[in-house]
């Protein structure tokens, strides 16, 4: 791999000489060519055997430049490089490149395009977060008033069990996101047990993104279902005697001033204790389901189950057949 030089001594008129005609020498320069290494004649004008070897030991680099695929502003320029390429390479690597900057513009717009989707689903997800936890007022035009019903089964170790259903719907009032506010009946073995009005308030998952701060005190926000209040209500009613043998969270006696530290875990217990040495045990509810039958089970071994989810239809008119 060396430089062979041809020299051709040709006769000119040369600027210093004005006119009068001067023999000068026409050096022309060959070598390997960078990419096939077949002898090519080098269109630099000046070219060292030191110097080609340096460019050969660059060569990856050299190549990729010619390929388009080196970062941009990678030196030295395609040009400088083209000087030790024969012609046919040349042309193959210009193709390569111009199919590279092509390849690259490409990926350019598919990034842009993913970038935009998440921008966009991200957007959707703020909303729908600002909505999930916005209250407003609705009133009895915007509210679908199909009745909705679930099931429970509350079991207890001496096989006791009880049947539980609840029925719920939705009326005008406030409401947070979807969540309206829901007037709810707890039948217990298909007696009416409480009646009472809530919302099922659940967190939501949305995408993060570092442009939008947390929604307010979202951390703080409430969840609750509209089952744990009843099972609470229905707890203390029917299992007094049984909560009366669990530890107390609370003890308050009537007359003494002593202070009620009411930071608790709920659901948890205050018991009563009246003068006449009579006790009631109040549940402090919990109005999630999933703490309330942690605790139950833990405390009472009432165990409560979910039987199954169903909606709930109006019968059609002079159907009979209606549950309840
Ligand atoms: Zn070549």
């Amino acid at each position: 791999m060396g430089i062979r030089v041809e020299e051709e001594v040709r006769e000119g008129v040369g600027y210093e000489t004005k006119k009068v005609p001067q023999k000068y020498t026409v050096r022309r320069y060959f070598g390997p060519c960078l990419i096939c290494e077949r002898e090519t004649q080098y269109s630099a004008s000046r070219v060292s055997d030191e110097w080609l070897a340096k460019q050969f030991k660059r060569r990856r680099i050299l190549l990729s430049i010619l390929r388009g695929t080196a970062p941009s502003h990678t030196s030295p320029s395609v040009a400088y490089i083209e000087t030790i390429v024969c012609a046919g390479c040349r042309e193959e690597s210009r193709k390569l490149r111009t199919a590279a900057v092509q390849q690259r513009a490409a990926e350019e717009r598919q990034k842009e395009k993913e970038e935009k989707e998440w921008k966009r689903k991200v957007e959707e997800s703020w909303r729908a977060r600002v909505h999930h936890y916005e209250w407003r007022d609705v009133t009895a035009a915007e509210i679908d008033p199909t009745p909705h019903g679930t099931e429970f089964r509350a079991a207890l170790p001496n096989s006791e069990v009880h049947q539980i259903l609840f029925r719920w719907r939705a009326t005008p009032g406030k409401c947070r996101g979807d969540s309206y506010l829901m007037k709810v009946g707890m039948w217990v073995d298909g007696k009416l047990t409480a009646h009472y009005h809530g919302w099922d308030l659940q967190d939501i998952d949305v995408l993060e993104d570092e442009n939008h701060r947390l929604y307010g005190s979202e951390e703080k926000w409430p969840t609750m279902d509209l089952f744990g209040g009843g099972f609470c209500r229905w707890i203390e009613c029917a299992f007094q005697p049984r909560l009366l043998t669990v530890e107390p969270d609370l003890v308050w006696e009537p007359g003494s001033y002593k202070e009620l530290d009411t930071q608790i875990r709920r659901p948890g217990t205050l018991r009563v204790d009246w003068l006449d040495g009579s006790r009631y045990v109040h549940v402090l509810p919990s109005l999630n389901l999933p703490e309330v039958a942690e605790w139950a089970e833990q405390h009472l071994g009432l165990r409560i189950e979910e039987r199954a989810f169903r909606p709930v239809r109006r019968a059609p008119a002079g159907d009979a057949t209606d549950d309840q």
